[in-house]
């Protein structure tokens, strides 16, 4: 069996924990007798830099034909005061569109023996184990008119961003969020803001439509805001979180810190195409190029990558196992400290996990 991955290692430390989750990979493959192709390519800052594009069109049609994609990160400080067109993240919204990942889903677990890493206190996170679908092609972040022009009136300027939703953009994630519910805990917490938009008001009625489709998955709806607060003082009351684009974008982020370091959440983008796998945090460029960046979220990704777009499940498992066992062993990375035996370096932590995942196949 041969898969083709492209490989976009982006930025920053998305380059490091790449590196990382694939040498796990390339391991994995090699024990069991199965070809494995990766084929890398610049994007992001590093594009910009070579060919003064975020992304160049033969990367797109790459990244359409391989099994998966896995991609680090993109930015940092060299980029950021560049035009919108020629931003790093407008790699990442090419490929999202093009790829048709509508669906975002980022699993937070805490693992038993984190409970101890989180901000909050050990009896309010352990036990949490609750995933969020963030709907990724819509909304905010795509809607026109998204323009910046001179405002006469006040002698300013005024910028505009369009939030807008249609209904088959809304069933479809809303119908992948019920499946999700229906092989996990049969619950549903639907979020949005109906009190105020009308885009959240489709939402909502999209989903009560749904929810008669789905009578063994209970469903609630929660405003936006008390779903942050939600979060923090009772996330245990979690199963599927399903919502749009940009409450996803930053009730995940909260989430993340749930398990202690956003170096620690995976994600998965799924749709029409071919889907796609990123740690959730971004190129860091804080601590990029000293071997100290988690390479745990990346990893995991890796896992996901084998569930969902590999068809190798069994191998996914036994990722996912392997991190449980080093982690429980006291194996942390700079990011996680307390309570750590042992802290280790990004390329220590995958030799750890590479270790454990060879004496299991
Ligand atoms: P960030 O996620 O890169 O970093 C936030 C903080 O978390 C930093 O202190 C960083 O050191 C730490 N951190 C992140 N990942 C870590 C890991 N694996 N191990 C240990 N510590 C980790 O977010 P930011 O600082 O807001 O953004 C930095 C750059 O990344 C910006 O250019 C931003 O636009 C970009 N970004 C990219 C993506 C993406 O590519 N998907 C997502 C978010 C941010």
């Amino acid at each position: 069996m041969r898969k083709t991955i492209a490989v976009v290692p982006g930025d920053g430390i998305g380059v490091e924990v790449t590196e990382a989750a694939l040498d796990v990979l390339k391991a994995m493959f090699n024990a069991e007798n199965m070809e494995l192709q990766l084929e890398t390519y610049l994007i992001g800052g590093a594009s910009l830099d070579a060919f003064g594009e975020p992304i160049k069109d033969e990367v797109v049609e790459a990244c359409k034909k391989a099994d998966a994609v896995l991609l680090g990160a993109v930015g940092g400080p060299a980029w950021d005061n560049l035009p919108a067109e020629k931003r790093p993240e407008k790699a990442l919204l090419r490929l999202r569109k093009e790829l048709g990942l509508y669906n975002n889903l980022r699993p937070v677990k805490v693992y038993p023996s984190l409970t101890d890493a989180s901000t909050l206190r050990e009896e309010v996170v352990s036990g949490v184990d609750l995933l969020v679908v963030r709907e990724l092609t819509g909304g905010l972040y795509f809607g026109l008119p998204k323009e910046t022009k001179p405002h006469k009136e006040t002698g300013g300027e005024q910028a505009v961003d369009s939030m807008v939703y249609h209904t088959f953009e809304i069933e479809r994630i809303v119908r992948d969020a019920f499946e999700a519910a229906r092989k996990r805990r049969r619950k549903l917490t639907s979020v949005d803001k109906a009190n105020i938009l009308v885009t959240s008001q489709l939402w909502r009625k999209t989903v009560e439509r749904l929810a008669k489709e789905y009578p063994d998955v209970e469903v609630e709806h929660m405003l936006v805001d008390n779903c942050a607060m939600q979060l923090v003082r009772n996330p245990k009351q979690f199963d599927v979180i399903v919502t749009e684009n940009m409450f996803g974008d930053i009730l995940s982020d909260e989430a993340a810190m749930l398990t202690g370091s956003i170096g620690m959440l995976p994600s998965a983008s799924l749709g029409t195409g071919t889907g796609m796998y990123e740690p959730v945090h971004g190129s860091a460029p804080d601590i990029a190029g000293k071997n100290i960046a988690n390479p745990l979220a990346t990893i995991a990704s890796v896992a996901m990558m084998l569930r969902f777009s590999l068809d190798l499940p069994a191998m996914a498992d036994t990722l996912e196992t392997a991190i449980q066992e080093i982690l429980s062993e006291g194996y942390r990375c700079a990011d996680l400290t307390q309570g750590a035996a042992h802290i280790v370096g990004t390329r220590e932590m995958a030799e750890l996990i590479k270790e454990r995942v060879l004496k299991k196949v």
